[in-house]
């Protein structure tokens, strides 16, 4: 197991109180420091006055749903949002430009999946902050045609104009442009980013793929930017 990072704070919004307290026993057992709201309502201040590194979202709650709390909870913070959902097809929806998620567990699942799931988004680098050695390696800017992706100030730029993106979607990008000669597969790109331990739907990466070309002017299913490598998965393209 990896250690814990230092002081992340999960929140946890879901209204079963025995899930609830049972995914807070784990988290703590595994040295996270996390609170439990029941309410849609609850969920979004709790959001904004805890400030959470990781909030686990269950989609069904009273009072307002998973998916407005998310579009709500994504217009304040760019903390990681992991969606608790028993219906499969409503993930495509999910990870969309206005909802933002950037994982997913379906019901039913195991505590301990979603833990591990917890413990790979907080290994992720985050925007303006060191690499977890604690060293930011300089990292040249790399141009695409139009894109300017900024590796070291994790700002994307199409032309002028800066590109908002989800914390997903930018490490997606990032990881893409980091080699851009190498055409990814999906499971590379999931050990990169979501890291070797993730199991679910490797679909999730091609989600994230085709709201990420949206973003960046393309159809959702052909990319200038991003193109699709026939066989093998994606790699980045001259735009
Ligand atoms: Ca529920």
């Amino acid at each position: 197991m990896t250690p814990p990072q230092p002081g992340a704070r999960v929140l946890i919004i879901e209204d079963e109180t025995t899930l609830a307290g049972m995914i807070a026993a784990y988290l703590s057992r595994a040295g996270y420091d996390s609170s439990v709201v029941h309410t849609g309502p609850d969920g979004v201040r709790a959001a904004r006055d805890l400030a959470p590194d990781v909030v686990i979202l269950d989609l069904g709650l009273p009072g307002l749903d998973g998916i407005e709390v998310c579009r709500q909870i994504r217009t304040f913070t760019d903390c990681y949002v992991i969606v608790v959902t028993a219906r499969k097809d409503e993930i495509d929806t999910l990870i969309g430009l206005s909802v933002g998620a950037d994982d997913y567990v379906t019901k039913p699942f195991s505590v301990r999946e979603l833990v591990a799931r917890v413990q790979a988004v907080l290994r992720r680098p985050r925007t303006g902050s060191t690499t977890a050695s604690g060293t930011a390696p300089s990292e040249p800017t790399r141009v695409f045609g139009a894109l300017r992706v900024d590796r070291d100030g994790q700002r994307v730029h199409l032309g002028d104009v800066e590109v908002a993106l989800t914390p997903t979607e930018r490490d997606l990008l990032m990881a893409l442009a980091r080699r851009p000669s190498m055409a990814f597969s999906r499971r590379q790109l999931i050990d990169d980013i979501w890291g070797t331990d993730w199991v679910g739907d490797e679909h999730l990466v091609d989600v994230h793929v085709a709201h990420l070309r949206r973003k960046l002017g393309d159809a959702p299913d052909i990319g200038r930017y991003i193109t699709t490598v026939r066989g093998v998965g994606y790699r980045m393209g001259q735009g």
